[in-house]
């Protein structure tokens, strides 16, 4: 029991308390921030007589009660959670590059606009059919495969993508096995023949819009130079529209879009369900990263907009979706210690069009984090080192309040930027941890709107009541 267990954090006037070993997150008033360090510390005699003057003796009474009920049950004195993660070797998601090339040139691109780095390319019929074969090869006893098409813009090789779904439901239906089928799009290509097919396929998908004509077209660009935000826009309506809305928005912002907050109300004011904008990840000394101290800062400021918006929204009944606040209410409200989020080089891997196999498709960036190919198999080696990572081993993570809650962040973050797998990503982390406090703070105020409002916020992210 200590102190050291402890995170207790103020924001947006209200106070809390966080166990790092258990993620457990609770909501302190004022007389509960003075007396549970004290217990924390094991300073139990005389705490009445110490707070005499600044509380009454029945509130201090019931606060130490139920700041003993805490320790009680385990909170701030169980030992850490046990490695719950075993190694796992059998692919569950293959990410197919299907092609290296893009008809867009992003600034903000981290692939070098498809290329990521290297000769732009599309995947032939034959490493398709080579990688589908080698993930069901190593799928063990997984019971569904999710193969997701990649690039760049993975649907300038649509004929190569219509082949791997036809070949990768056949080989499935002869093992015994399902396939299933996402993919992550700049939306530009998606003409009435290709919604046709990717609905038909009940693909999942992940459409790239930045918001606002002004925000979106500074940024997604043709290679003419012209912003893309009209028909990106038109063609995601029109699948809404003719198909489904069930897909996800994703978009992105960088140091030249501050009110990032208008970005997510502009895809929520669309009708979007699931919309995810996140910062843009470049290397520091590129002009739109976010990773100076006042960058920082400025970026949390507008996180307090956004949170101060999605609690109003939400009062209101017209509730906002945001993948980064709901991710952190779902592990506010079953707290649940994780020693990692990332599957990569284990359920989840990555080839490319020349039949590299990668641990995840972000590490085709650095082509040092190749795992083995698909001619000559895994480089085992190679393979179990990412498999292996854990918070627990990241030295990095060591002292973080938040490791149990992260489970360590990305792996090829701290590789790109620190030149170090176990030394986190400095902003990735303080962005992390400052939602997860907003998100303890919203759940303080849908709690004090009373009556159903916690079961109608448990059905907004996705939980079962
Ligand atoms: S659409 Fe995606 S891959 Fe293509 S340039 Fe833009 S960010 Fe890069
Ligand atoms: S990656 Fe950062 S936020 Fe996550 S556990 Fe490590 S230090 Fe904490």
């Amino acid at each position: 029991m200590g102190l050291d267990r402890a995170h207790f954090f103020t924001i947006q006037g209200k106070h809390f308390v966080c166990d790092v070993l258990t993620t457990q997150c609770f909501r302190l008033d004022s007389i509960g921030l003075s007396v549970l360090p004290e217990l924390l510390a094991g300073n139990i005699d005389n705490l009445e007589e110490k707070y005499a003057g600044a509380y009454t003796r029945g509130d201090l009474r019931k606060c130490i009660r139920e700041g003993k009920e805490i320790l009680r049950l385990g909170h701030f004195t169980a030992s850490a959670p046990p490695y719950s993660h075993p190694i796992y070797d059998h692919v569950a998601s293959l990410c197919l590059h299907v092609a290296h090339h893009c008809n867009l040139n992003c600034e903000y691109c981290y692939a070098d606009a498809g290329s990521f780095g290297g000769k732009r390319s599309l995947m032939s019929r034959e490493v398709m059919r080579k990688a589908v074969d080698f993930a069901f090869v190593n799928s063990g006893d997984t019971e569904e495969l999710f193969i997701g098409f990649f690039g760049g813009e993975p649907l300038l090789n649509f004929s190569v993508i219509q082949e791997a779904v036809a070949y990768a439901r056949d080989q499935a239906h002869h093992l015994k096995k399902r396939a299933r089928f996402t993919m992550s799009t700049n939306a530009t290509l998606l003409s009435r023949p290709i919604m046709d097919f990717i609905h038909q396929e009940n693909f999942s998908l992940l459409f790239s819009l930045d918001g606002p004509k002004s925000i979106h077209d500074k940024m997604r660009k043709d290679w003419k130079g012209q912003g893309t935000h009209t028909s990106v826009l038109k063609n995601i309506r029109t699948f809404a529209k003719r198909y489904s809305s069930d897909f996800t928005v994703r978009g992105t912002f960088t140091r030249t879009t501050p009110n990032f907050t208008d970005q997510v109300l502009f895809l929520n004011d669309q009708g979007f369900h699931s919309v995810s904008v996140e910062p843009a990840q470049l290397a520091p000394n590129h002009p739109y990263s976010i990773t100076s101290d006042v960058e920082l800062s400025r970026v949390k400021g507008e996180y307090d907009r956004l949170a101060n918006i999605y609690v109003e929204r939400f009062r209101q009944e017209k509730p906002i979706s945001f993948f980064h606040f709901d991710y952190c209410l779902k592990k506010l409200l079953v707290p649940q210690p994780t020693h990692t989020t990332c599957g990569a080089a284990g359920g989840f891997i990555a080839v490319t069009p020349d039949g590299r196999i990668f641990p995840c498709f972000e590490a085709v960036v650095e082509k040092e984090n190749c795992i083995g190919h698909l001619d000559t198999g895994f480089d085992k080696v190679k393979r179990k080192f990412f498999q292996r990572l854990h918070v627990d081993v990241k030295s990095g993570c060591k002292e973080c309040w938040a490791q149990y809650i992260c489970g360590g962040g990305c792996h090829v973050f701290s590789i790109r930027y620190n030149g170090d797998i176990h030394l986190p990503y400095y902003p990735q982390c303080e962005i992390f941890k400052h939602r997860f406090e907003l998100a303890a703070w919203i759940l303080a105020e849908v709690a004090d709107m009373g009556g159903t409002a916690i079961q109608r916020l448990k059905k907004h992210v996705g939980m079962k009541d």
